[in-house]
């Protein structure tokens, strides 16, 4: 599965303790993050972890950009809600298309925490099947 990894800068810690509490889980799939989250996370647990734009910079849009194109499976968006963004719009575009798209989103750690044991126990399998529908040519 591809894995989004986000986190704001009062989030960094959080996402830095979820990925070394889930790194052997981690460590299975494909990650992707913006560019200090994957900085710090790899850092930390020494995870490869694919790192886009930082996000005030263009990176949540980049990963806008894979969940349009059906490449990403689970976004980790920890999002500090106290805080105003200078790129509220680009946050907002990126939660809108995981709804768009129904792709598994979490904005929190108790989110995180149950989807990351979600993909562990199986339960989102089905979005191989969706991935395998799209490439037998479904795709719009
Ligand atoms: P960052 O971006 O990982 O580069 O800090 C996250 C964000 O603020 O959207």
């Amino acid at each position: 599965m591809n894995i989004a990894l986000i986190a704001h800068d009062k989030k960094k810690t959080d996402i830095v303790n979820f990925s070394i509490a889930y790194t052997s889980i981690l460590k299975q799939h494909n990650l992707f993050a913006t560019g200090t989250t994957g900085l710090k996370i790899s850092e930390a647990t020494g995870l490869d972890v694919h790192r886009f734009k930082s996000g005030p910079l263009g990176g949540d849009q980049q990963i806008g950009a894979r969940i349009a194109d059906n490449e990403m499976d689970i976004v980790i968006f920890l999002r500090d809600p106290l805080t105003a963004q200078p790129h509220e719009p680009d946050i907002s575009a990126l939660l809108r298309l995981c709804d768009v798209y129904q792709i598994p989103l979490a904005t929190n750690l108790g989110g995180a925490e149950v989807l990351i044991r979600a993909l562990e126990d199986g339960y989102l399998n089905w979005r191989d099947i969706i991935k395998d529908k799209k490439q037998e040519g479904n795709e719009e």
